[in-house]
């Protein structure tokens, strides 16, 4: 998850009165600037230079900085660049005021990180506009971002950011050349609790736990919850293996003092596994299912122990050398097909596409799904050839059908990061639109944040070919990863996809439904269409009609189909017989 730091997220209240920074140094635009920005019920700071805004700025962390571009002691372009090298400031978004209106200095606001621009003499009702819409985005954005991170029971961050964390303890051991432990900790017997006692019961328990891992552990320490009873820890900067034993024995000592729960005494243990970086693992997902494989021994040897990974504990290295060479010959011997799910439009339940899914059509296994080899196709460098058969047939699919009449005029297909930077893959789209006669505007790539983050010039550069060639772009699970359009506002994007994970929490998650809502108006601000993915439910649907939410596709509707079943059930239903 690279090195974002999440750990400046505030909750952004809906009462929060957003405050802007004016830097400009012609006092009587400041004044202006003022008036107007007072007038929506901002709060506003003013400032005469580029030095002044960077110190402000730094101070008071505004929500959006209106800078002049030509003033004294330091020009705007200076000050957008240095403060967005600032932790504070990083994602705040500035729009730089100019009487230049040539392309250069318009590029070059863009190249220092503006987010946009206005020119003077200054439009007043535009501004107003702009501004009141980046706000919208950049609350939103803010929301998801911590609902989308924390754990709403225990406040503790969760799976996501424990994840985020970890990687950045990665990058620090790396350079420091030192080890930290990851501490994978299981209630022992929390679901009798949680049964007998119910489930309010389980909450103060959970509460309870979640205190005294805090307080046993130094500040710096992130302790996450995962889910559940399952908790986490990083302790870094580890001298020696005895500390971390004697650290584990301090947490299992710490949880085994008896806690108040509805007036009753109530005495819990715990199991503890652990994982050495750099020794049982060099990834997070490495390290975290190492812990969590000496976790279980610990559970074996009776619980309310701790146990260091061992390699012999888990033949999974074999396993994956041996998946990987079935993979290889899975994909010489071509036993993979695309299943197609049909999308639908919300409002008038009209069929308005599909997504192709790739299948693997073991001959011993049966059918196994994408989740279960993609990961290691990327990691293998296979994906690239899975990729573009993937692509090859999708065409090739959709040529069939428009050719028999059908008048299906979208496809979606997924691309993976590695997929994406690999060279060849707009060739390849430039050929297949050549050789299949297909129109670009009716094939859609789907793409994750993280794929786009990852060597962001390259992406931008990459998509903007595509996004040339007439191609749709489409940014799936949203939500799950970075969550912020300020990465992707210069990118070419048409379509936001929300995590089918977010979906299901409808109608009885209220985080869930918060951040769908989130990314509705987020998706309103940025003029995007958006889809929702994994609707299985009347409920769902009804909740993300009213939102507005343009399409959807799930099981309430279909299944990923085979080619002939999609035909048959689908296409001849909505599109006729041809
Ligand atoms: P994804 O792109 O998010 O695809 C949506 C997944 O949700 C699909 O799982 C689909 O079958 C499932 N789904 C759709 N509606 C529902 C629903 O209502 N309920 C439930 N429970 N599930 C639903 P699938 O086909 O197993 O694919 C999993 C993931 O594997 C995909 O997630 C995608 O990330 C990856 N994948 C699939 N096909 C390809 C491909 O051709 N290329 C690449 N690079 N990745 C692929
Ligand atoms: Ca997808
Ligand atoms: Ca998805």
């Amino acid at each position: 998850m690279g090195n974002t730091n999440l750990s400046g997220t505030t909750l952004c209240t809906d009462t929060h009165t957003p405050l802007i920074l004016i830097a400009d140094d012609d006092p009587a635009t400041r004044l202006l600037l003022r008036h107007t920005m007072e007038q929506e019920s901002y709060h506003v700071l003013e400032v005469a230079n580029g030095l002044e805004a960077v110190e402000i700025g730094k101070q008071h962390k505004p929500d959006l900085i209106l800078m002049d571009a030509v003033m004294p002691e330091m020009d705007g372009f200076k000050a957008t660049a240095e403060l967005l090298q600032t932790d504070e400031c990083k994602d705040t978004p500035i729009l730089i005021i100019t009487a230049l209106d040539d392309d250069q200095s318009i590029s070059h606001a863009f190249s220092m990180g503006a987010c946009d621009y206005i020119t003077k003499p200054i439009n007043w009702s535009v501004l107003k506009n702009r501004v009141s819409r980046l706000l919208q985005t950049v609350a939103a954005e803010r929301k998801i971002r911590h609902l989308a991170y924390h754990d709403t029971l225990t406040g503790l961050p969760n799976r996501l950011l424990f994840a985020d964390r970890t990687s950045q303890a990665i990058c620090r051991a790396q350079r420091n050349k030192s080890r930290f432990a990851l501490l994978f900790i299981d209630l022992d017997r929390f679901k009798v609790i949680n049964d007998s006692m119910g489930h309010e019961a389980g909450d103060t328990l959970l509460k309870s736990v979640t205190r005294s891992l805090k307080s046993s552990v130094r500040k710096s320490d992130t302790v996450a919850r995962l889910g559940g009873d399952e908790f986490t820890l990083i302790l870094e900067n580890i001298q020696s293996t005895d500390v971390v034993a004697s650290k584990a024995q301090y947490l299992l000592d710490a949880l085994s003092l008896p806690i108040k729960i509805q007036g009753r005494e109530v005495c819990i243990s715990a199991s503890i596994g652990i994982s050495l970086f750099s020794d049982d693992g060099e990834s997070f997902g490495e390290l975290l299912k190492n812990a969590d494989t000496a976790m279980y021994e610990a559970k074996q040897s009776g619980r309310n122990t701790f146990r260091f990974y061992m390699q012999e504990m888990s033949s999974a290295a074999m396993q994956r050398l041996e998946m990987e060479n079935n993979l290889r010959e899975a994909i010489e011997n071509q036993e993979f097909c695309l299943y197609y799910q049909p999308k639908y439009k919300l409002q008038s339940g009209e069929c308005c596409g599909m997504e192709a899914l790739v299948r693997w059509e073991h001959p011993e296994k049966g059918i196994i799904p994408p989740d279960s080899f993609i990961p290691l196709a990327e990691e293998t460098g296979l994906i690239v050839k899975l990729g573009n058969w993937i692509i090859e047939t999708a065409c090739t699919q959709l040529q069939s059908w428009q050719q028999a009449g059908y008048g299906v005029d979208n496809l979606s297909i997924n691309i993976s990061a590695r997929q994406f930077h690999e060279v060849g893959l707009t060739e390849l789209f430039a050929r297949m639109l050549k050789e299949k006669s297909l129109n670009p505007a009716n094939i859609e790539l789907e793409l994750t944040e993280s794929t786009l983050v990852q060597n962001q010039q390259r992406a931008g550069e990459i998509l903007a070919e595509l996004n040339s060639m007439g191609l749709k772009i489409a940014l799936d699970d949203f939500g799950t990863g970075y969550a912020s359009m300020a990465y992707l506002k210069d990118f070419p994007i048409d379509t936001v996809k929300i995590d089918r994970s977010f979906v299901w929490g409808i109608p009885d998650s209220k985080e869930d439904m918060a951040i769908v809502k989130a990314i509705n108006s987020l998706a309103e601000a940025m003029e995007l269409d958006l889809i929702a993915e994994g609707v299985e439910t009347q409920q769902q649907l009804d909740f993300l009609k009213q939102l507005g939410c343009q399409q959807g596709q799930g099981y309430l509707w279909s299944k990923p189909l085979a080619a002939d079943d999609f035909e048959e059930q689908i296409l001849k239903t909505h599109f006729g017989e041809p």
